[in-house]
């Protein structure tokens, strides 16, 4: 639950204490990156579709101090145990684990001639592993902007976040869209952001009220599929851009006059038609957020839930449970929408709720989710956050 969240200003006092011990020396650089989480707009940045993401206020935290050496030394407190590795090539590695993100983006440096300068890192992250709020895109990030800081040189959030996109590509063999890298560079406090992934141009939403709370709810479901399943989804839009002989799914405004050459393929008709009606809905919801029309958006986010499982076929029983529970609440519980976020397979969903119900609302899918499941859900509020940064060391 969200009560107990530690400010980032614990969390970087910590680290930092924590930094001097295992390194025996002082830290000259804090790292900090959000988690992100989609409010609509799924598996559509690939498709150069739109994108409406807000950063969270959960950080991967990154303390670090160069080290006179050519080798970067990372620990990380994320899992259970710690782990720590070095990194003195910039070579892609089968299996790797963990460390593919940082050498992934530290490769990406090299290979754009930047004069890279070792130090030793340790990292802290508040963001859950693999539920689906971007901890991958956070970790890269917080790489990026270290070996900035360090090194003495800058590239601007959009091209970091590219760096980012390509390393997790290369290294760690997920052909992810731009959003999640986007979203952890680039996000304003306080808002949203649309991003049209065909140009990269952005629009800020404002997320200011008071009336509404954004509710996540972590499955705590990983399931083994997640990453087949993405690349599965990503090469069938692809067949489908070339039966249909366009460039991307883009260029399509509705299904109308396609169904005879999707006719045999019914699988690549319902993901098509998933990509295109989650473009409208995105830019609509865009503009439901925008006026605080948050029945509309609601709306909006239960549609693409329904796609996303009917059509997308990426959502599972878990998700499911959790988004249908909380459509069928009493108006009292202050739910205007709720839809799986992230790439699917498991991970979290998110709800738009009366900021007022957020609590009990919170309470009640955490006790249902435990009658019905092995397992439990971890819920927490989500404000919407600043992009990730370099802070000064105290
Ligand atoms: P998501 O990005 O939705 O959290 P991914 O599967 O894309 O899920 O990324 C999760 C992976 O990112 C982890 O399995 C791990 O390899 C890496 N990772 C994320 N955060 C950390 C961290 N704090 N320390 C070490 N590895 C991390
Ligand atoms: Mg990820």
């Amino acid at each position: 639950m969200s009560s107990g969240e530690p400010q980032p200003n614990d969390q970087s006092r910590r680290l930092l204490e924590d930094f001097s011990e295992v390194f025996q020396c002082r830290a000259t650089h804090l790292a900090l990156a959000p988690g992100r989480v989609n409010l609509i707009g799924e598996h559509t940045d690939y498709n150069d579709g739109f994108v409406l993401p807000m950063a969270i206020d959960r950080h991967l935290m990154m303390a670090a101090a160069p080290n006179q050496t050519n080798t970067f030394n990372f620990v990380s407190k994320a899992q259970k145990e710690t782990t720590s590795a070095a990194i003195n090539d910039f070579e892609p590695r089968p299996q790797e684990g963990w460390m593919a993100y940082p050498r992934g983006v530290l490769a990406g440096y090299a290979e754009k001639g930047l004069p890279l300068t070792g130090f030793d890192a340790l990292i802290d992250s508040r963001i859950p592993l693999g539920a689906g709020l971007s901890s991958s895109a956070a970790i890269e990030v917080a790489t990026a902007l270290m070996a900035e800081a360090v090194g003495g040189f800058h590239l601007d959030p959009l091209e970091r976040a590219q760096l980012c996109q390509a390393a997790e590509h290369r290294f760690a063999g997920v052909p992810c869209g731009i959003m999640d890298q986007f979203a952890v560079s680039c996000c304003l406090p306080k808002a949203a952001l649309l991003l049209d992934c065909q140009t990269n141009a952005f629009e800020s939403i404002s997320l200011q009220s008071n009336d509404i709370a954004f509710l996540i709810i972590d499955s705590n479901v990983k399931h083994a599929l997640a990453e087949s399943g993405y690349a599965e989804r990503r090469s069938q839009c692809r067949d489908a851009v070339e039966r249909l002989g366009i460039s991307s799914l883009r260029e399509l405004d509705s299904l109308e006059g396609l169904e005879e050459k999707l006719r045999s393929e019914d699988t690549l008709r319902r993901r098509v038609r998933h990509v295109i009606s989650e473009n409208h809905r995105t830019q609509a919801a865009a503009d439901a957020f925008q006026s605080q029309d948050w029945r509309e958006a609601g709306r909006l986010m239960y549609e693409s839930h329904e796609s996303m499982r009917n059509d997308y076929e990426i959502s599972c029983p878990e998700l499911d449970f959790l988004v249908t529970s909380l459509k069928e609440l009493p108006s009292r519980f202050g739910v205007f929408g709720a839809r799986m976020t992230g790439g699917g397979f498991g991970g979290s969903i998110i709800a738009l709720v009366r900021a007022d119900a957020v609590q009990a609302t919170m309470e009640w899918i955490e006790k249902a989710y435990r009658q019905a499941f092995p397992q439990s859900a971890d819920a927490f509020i989500a404000r919407p956050s600043g992009s990730a940064r370099v802070e000064p060391v105290p």
